[in-house]
């Protein structure tokens, strides 16, 4: 059966009258994305809704005042999937969602175009495509595209868009001679017995399910995006279609329009202010470290030459790194005191690391309500805490507890 939408594919409205509904707890997918779905199933005696097929997405819709959230074919029949039931014979009034109909026929469409240029103008034939959310690719059988051959795909597919190529629908029966000349590319593997073929002037004919536009023009420009390595031996080079190309274009320039406010100029500097930026983060993260290393200096001597000695050391710096407080541990090694010093995780204010460590009555004493106070993560090894602060607005009652224990001594 061809159905009403492959007959005419700019058909927005029909009406048809529904000769099964079934219950159905198939799946739903949705650009490759896999759903669970309970509903029912309905059939019509003819629909312009599309049925997923040969690379294009199910369409969705309305039958009179219900949704239809995806279409299947299955032989012969379009199943229409619903959350409520429709009363066999009813007569509905089927609506099609047209912007994301148009939308997948300009890239279907697109897509012949650009895969017989490639394949008759760079003997770059196509394996299979994908149409995404956001972005589609044809499956090249070949690792080596190049820039060249990009460049001047994209030229002859727009040059032949500008020229307003119509494109038309053949049919024909499956015994028919006039199939040979068209591709099989994209056929479904179940075809029904009457063959469509695609032809887009004297440039392409494909056997085809899908809807296409009847003009190249409709297409309105074709951008190539980029290559990927794709499966063994073969490359993806991504596509965008008509409004899809508008859509990008206008997401790049709310992109750059927030860099030039960030970067305080003119696009053309940006990539010449972000290097820069980053090689100064560079320098003034290699001179901080510089002066933490002496700052580590300075407290170790401040500390052994405080009189009275102090029997504890709480060290809290917001800008201080783990390195910091190693060092300095590392430098009051063998004073018998008793330390305790915490570090802020750069990104994460609440969260941090903790050293704690000392004479063992002390560590006993104290770890443990630290750890608690702090919802640290770690153990004591070898008389030594070192981990993972939870929450550090517990750092008050933390200090609070050390100067009672030791001016109670
Ligand atoms: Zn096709």
């Amino acid at each position: 059966m061809v159905f009403k939408c492959q007959e005419d594919s700019f058909l927005r409205k029909f009406t048809s009258k529904v000769i099964k509904c079934e219950p159905t707890n198939e799946p739903l997918v949705e650009y490759g994305k896999t759903s669970q779905f309970e509903g029912y199933q309905v059939t019509l005696e003819n629909t312009i809704l599309f049925p997923a097929g040969g690379g294009q997405p199910h369409d969705i819709g309305r039958l009179n005042n219900t949704e239809v959230v995806q279409v299947l074919r299955k032989g012969d029949e379009a199943l229409h999937f619903t959350k409520e039931p429709i009363e066999v014979g009813t007569v509905v009034e089927q609506e099609i969602n047209w912007d994301r109909r148009f939308d997948h026929m300009q890239q279907h469409s697109g897509q012949h175009l650009l895969s017989a240029i490639l394949e008759k103008e760079h003997n770059l034939p196509t394996t299979s495509w994908w149409l995404g959310l956001e972005e589609s690719y044809v499956e090249l059988d070949s690792t080596k595209v190049s820039e060249e051959v990009i460049k001047a795909t994209e030229n002859r597919c727009n040059q032949l868009i500008q020229e307003a190529i119509p494109v038309n629908v053949k049919f024909c029966k499956a015994n028919d001679p006039d199939l040979n000349e068209a591709h099989t590319r994209g056929l479904p593997k179940d075809c029904m017995e009457t063959i469509r073929i695609i032809c887009i002037g004297n440039v392409d004919e494909n056997m085809c399910c899908g809807t296409h536009v009847t003009n190249l023009s409709q297409l309105q420009t074709i951008k190539l995006t980029g290559i990927e390595p794709g499966k063994k031996g073969k490359t993806n080079l991504k596509f965008l279609v008509g409004n899809r190309v508008l859509r990008t274009f206008q997401l790049m320039l709310d992109r750059e329009k927030a860099l030039t406010g960030l970067l305080k100029n003119e696009p053309t500097r940006h990539e010449d202010l972000v290097q820069k930026l980053q090689k100064n983060l560079k320098i003034a993260n290699k001179n901080l470290q510089t002066v933490l290393q002496e700052l580590a200096q300075f407290e170790i001597e401040r500390i052994k030459s405080s009189i009275p000695k102090p029997k504890y050391v709480i060290m809290f710096k917001k800008e201080a790194t783990p390195e910091f407080n190693r060092a300095v541990i590392k430098g009051l090694e063998g004073e018998g005191l008793f330390l305790f010093f915490a570090s802020e995780e750069p990104d994460k204010p609440k969260e941090g690391q903790i050293i704690i460590q000392g004479p063992e009555e002390h560590c006993n004493a104290l770890g443990t309500k630290i750890t608690e106070l702090l919802k640290g993560k770690g153990a004591f090894k070898n008389g030594k805490f070192q981990g993972k602060a939870g929450d550090l607005s517990g750092m008050n009652k933390c200090k609070k507890l050390i100067e009672d224990y030791f001016n109670s001594q």
